[in-house]
C-alpha cells in the first residue's frame, strides 16, 4: 500500500497542475474569443511561460515514481488506479521532451494560430505554409523522443482514440465509401429540396435572441455555461460547473449558428455531467475525441435535426422571423434543415456528405507522415481531392486547405475521430430508443430526459473506462459500423423518396 505521504503528494500535484490548467484553459478561450489581436505577443509569450511552469510541475519525476507505483497497487480503489494509469501515461509521453522545445513549441503553435486567421481572412495559403511547415517538423521530432516503434502516425490516432491506428480507420473509411458513396451519387440524381428560404437575411442580434431560447430548451444553463462568439466554433472548460462554448452568426445563413450552437452544447453537456467526484483530476475529461464527438453530434444530428426536436422550438423561430418563415410549414423546415448537397466546407456539411470531408483529410494526414505528400503540394491535393470525393471546385483558400484551425496547433490524427463519432453516436442512439420513447420526450420540450440518458449512459463515467468500454456497457456491443450507415441509408432514402 502506498504511503500517506506520497498519497498526499499526489494531491497536492493535481490541485497544482488543475490551477495551471485552468489559467491557460481561460487565456485559450480569452484569444480565441474576445481579446484583441494587438496583444497577442505580449500574451502569448507569457501564456508560453505559464504552459512551462505547468510541464514543469507535470514532469515532476518525483510525482512519475509515484504514480508507477499507485497504477499497480491493488490495495488503492479502481478509480484512484484509473486515474494514476491515465497520469502516468501522459507524463510518461511528454516527460521525454526538453522542457525549452516545450516552450518554444507553445510560442510556436500561438504564431501559427495568428498566422492561418490572417491566411483565411486574405485567402492566401502561402502565409500559413511556413508555420505548417514548421508545426509538422516540431511534431514529428516530439514523437521521435518517444522511441516507440509504433508508426508515427499510428500514435498520432492512438493520441486522440486510443486503440484506432490506421488499419482500423482504414477499414471504416472503406466501409462507409462502399455504402456511402452511391448513396450520395442517387440523391443528387434525385428530386432535389428546396432550402433557398434558410439563406435569406437573418438579422445576426435576432438569431441571438432566439439561441437564448435554444440555450434554455436544451437545459444548458447559465449557473454552468456560458456561450461567446468566436471564428470558429469551439467548446472548453475548466471544471464540470465551468464549461465554455462559442458560436458564429452568419447573416444569410440561419442554421449554421442553431447547429454549431446544439453541437457545442453537446461537448459541454458530457463535461458538465460528468461524475462531481472526477472533479479536478484527469477522471472527469471525455474519455476520447471520438466519444465526445459522438455527443455533441447526437446533439446536432441524431437529435437535433429531427421533427420531434422542433415540435415546441419551430414556433419560437417563426416567431423571432415572421417574414422570412411566415409561409414555411415544419415539414420544409426539417427536409431543408437535412438538405444534403456535395460542399465545400466541412462545418456547413450535411450529415451524410460530412464523412467525406473527413476522409480527405484523413488521406492528405497519412500522406503527410509517409512522406508521400509535401507541404507545399497540400493546396493543389486537398483541391484535387475535394473535386474528386465531393464534385466541388474550391474557389479559394479559405473555403479549402485553411478552412480549418486543427492544423495550427499540429492537431493531426484528430479528424479522423469526429467520423467516428458519428458512427459511435448511432449505436448510442439506437440504444436509447430501445429504452425510451425518444421523439414523444422531445415532442413535449423535455429534452432533458435524453440528456438523462446520456448521463446515465455515457457521461457520468469521465475517463473511468476506455470509449470501447463505455460503448459496450451502454449498447451491449462492441463498435459496429454497421448502425451508423443503416441510419443514414434509412434517413436519407425517406428524405428523397429513394
Ligand atoms: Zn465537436
Amino acid at each position: 500500500m502506498i504511503s500517506e505521504t506520497k498519497l498526499q503528494k499526489y494531491k497536492d500535484w493535481i490541485f497544482r497542475s488543475s490551477a495551471y490548467s485552468m489559467a491557460l484553459s481561460i487565456i485559450g478561450i480569452d484569444k480565441l474569443t474576445v481579446a484583441p489581436p494587438g496583444g497577442s505577443a505580449y500574451r502569448d509569450e507569457r501564456t508560453a511561460f505559464l504552459a512551462g511552469e505547468l510541464f514543469s510541475i507535470q514532469t515532476e519525476p518525483e510525482i512519475f515514481a509515484i504514480l508507477a507505483e499507485m497504477k499497480d497497487d491493488e490495495d488503492l480503489d479502481g478509480d484512484t488506479r484509473r486515474a494514476a494509469y491515465l497520469y502516468w501515461k501522459h507524463i510518461r509521453d511528454i516527460s521525454c521532451i526538453p522542457k525549452d522545445e516545450f516552450v518554444a513549441a507553445d510560442v510556436l503553435m500561438n504564431k501559427s494560430y495568428d498566422a492561418w486567421l490572417k491566411a483565411k481572412n486574405e485567402k492566401d495559403y502561402s502565409i500559413f505554409e511556413p508555420y505548417l511547415k514548421q508545426v509538422i517538423d516540431i511534431r514529428k521530432k516530439f514523437y521521435s523522443y518517444r522511441n516507440s516503434d509504433t508508426d508515427l502516425y499510428d500514435q498520432m490516432l492512438d493520441d486522440f482514440e486510443p486503440g484506432m491506428n490506421r488499419e482500423k480507420y482504414d477499414a471504416f473509411f472503406a466501409a462507409l465509401r462502399e455504402r456511402l458513396v452511391p448513396l450520395i451519387r442517387r440523391i443528387t440524381e434525385a428530386e432535389q429540396i428546396d432550402d433557398a428560404f434558410m439563406y435569406q437575411n437573418y438579422d445576426p442580434s435576432t438569431q441571438k435572441k432566439f439561441t437564448d431560447h435554444l440555450l434554455a430548451y436544451l437545459h444548458f444553463d447559465s449557473e454552468w455555461g456560458y456561450q461567446n462568439e468566436t471564428e470558429h466554433p469551439f467548446t472548453s472548460w475548466t471544471c464540470e460547473n465551468d464549461c465554455r462554448t462559442t458560436t458564429k452568426y452568419l447573416a444569410d445563413n440561419l442554421s449554421s449558428a442553431m447547429f454549431s450552437t446544439i453541437h457545442e452544447v453537446g461537448h459541454a453537456t458530457y463535461e458538465h455531467d460528468i461524475s462531481p467526484a472526477y472533479d479536478g483530476m484527469i477522471l472527469s475529461e471525455g474519455v476520447s475525441s471520438g466519444m465526445h464527438e459522438s455527443q455533441s453530434r447526437l446533439f446536432e444530428n441524431y437529435l437535433g435535426r429531427t421533427e420531434a426536436f422542433w415540435t415546441t422550438l419551430y414556433p419560437v423561430l417563426q416567431e423571432h422571423f415572421p417574414e422570412q418563415l411566415k409561409d414555411v410549414s415544419m415539414e420544409k423546415f426539417i427536409s431543408a434543415m437535412n438538405v444534403s448537397v456535395p460542399s465545400l466546407v466541412r462545418t456547413e456539411a450535411d450529415e451524410l456528405t460530412y464523412p467525406l470531408h473527413i476522409m480527405v483529410r484523413y488521406e492528405i494526414e497519412k500522406g503527410l507522415f509517409d512522406g508521400t505528400i509535401a507541404p507545399e503540394d497540400l493546396e493543389e491535393t486537398w483541391n484535387r481531392k475535394y473535386k474528386e470525393y465531393l464534385g466541388v471546385d474550391v474557389p479559394d483558400a479559405s473555403k479549402g486547405i485553411l478552412q480549418d484551425v486543427h492544423w495550427s496547433d499540429g492537431s493531426f490524427g484528430y479528424f479522423p475521430t469526429y467520423a467516428l463519432g458519428s458512427a459511435f453516436a448511432a449505436q448510442f442512439m439506437h440504444a436509447m430508443r430501445k429504452d425510451m420513447d425518444v421523439d414523444a420526450a422531445l415532442r413535449e420540450g423535455r429534452f432533458d430526459l435524453c440528456v438523462s440518458w446520456l448521463k446515465d449512459h455515457i457521461h457520468k463515467y469521465g475517463c473511468r473506462y476506455d470509449a470501447e468500454e463505455i460503448l459496450r456497457m451502454a449498447t451491449g456491443e462492441g463498435f459496429n459500423v454497421n448502425y451508423y450507415l443503416d441510419y443514414l441509408e434509412e434517413k436519407y432514402s425517406a428524405l428523397y423518396h429513394l
